[in-house]
């Protein structure tokens, strides 16, 4: 028997209103992804891409659809979850990558990898070790982020996403900001976490990235784009 999609969506929809005018940021999308799979969302700029790559991190709700993550009845149940599922829900099943990083500027690398963590189940300083072993970044612990490249950066980023063991790992634009031998590195370690059994649902704009995912979504106009 196949096992059950780690994620699946149906017919998601995002209404923005401005005024008297409705603009469907996301309009029907509908996708699975199993564990262990790497989904790329690509498409214009203004196509949905983000709003659609939030809904599914649950850090905006849609308007109208479903979604299942982990075996837990997201959006679209009969019950709505409350703020305070949502937030539990969130750290527990993933780990977000952002494209400007967000790092703290006045936290060393450890205590910026720690810190989703230090709401939720305080991670051990072994296991902020582990995850900077993995992401080759373990000398740069005391480090501040002002010190550092941005392909380091950006593994920093990657590292705090991994910290209260996701099950899906976000990413708008991970290499945006990357020249292209550090996207290649990052290109690596995304695929390296599918290894692991973590799904990674990133949105990019280097095709190079797209086209070595194993679901490629394009949207336009806040639906997939049939080829
Ligand atoms: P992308 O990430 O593909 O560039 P977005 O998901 O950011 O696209 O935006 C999709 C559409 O939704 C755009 O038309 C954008 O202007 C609109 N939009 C996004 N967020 C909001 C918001 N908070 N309020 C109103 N309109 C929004
Ligand atoms: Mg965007």
């Amino acid at each position: 028997m196949a096992d059950k999609p780690l994620i699946t969506a149906r017919d998601l929809s995002k209404i923005y209103r401005r005024g008297s005018e409705e603009v469907r940021a996301v309009d029907g999308v509908s996708f699975e992804a199993a564990a262990g799979e790497m989904v790329a969302i690509i498409g214009p700029s203004g196509s949905g891409k983000t709003t659609l790559l939030n809904m599914i991190g649950c850090l905006d709700n849609p308007t109208s659809g479903s979604l299942e993550v982990g075996g837990r009845q997201v959006f679209g149940g009969r019950k709505e979850l409350s703020e305070r599922e949502l937030t539990l829900i969130r750290r527990e099943l993933f780990g977000y990558v952002f494209q400007k990083f967000y790092l703290i500027p006045t936290l060393t690398v450890e205590e910026n990898i720690l810190l989703p963590g230090a709401f939720y189940r305080s991670p051990s300083a072994k296991e902020a070790r582990d995850v900077m072993k993995l992401l080759g970044i373990e000398r740069r612990y005391d480090h501040l982020p002002g010190e550092l490249s941005g392909g380091e950066m950006q593994r920093v980023a990657v590292a705090r996403a991994l910290i209260n063991n996701p099950k899906v790992v976000l990413a708008d634009e991970p290499t945006g900001s990357l020249d292209s031998r550090r996207t290649e590195e990052i290109k690596g370690i995304l695929r390296d976490l599918t290894r692991q059994g973590i799904t990674v649902v990133m949105v990019t704009h280097n095709l190079d990235l797209a086209r070595s995912a194993d679901r490629l979504l394009e949207i336009r106009d806040g639906r997939i784009h049939k080829a």
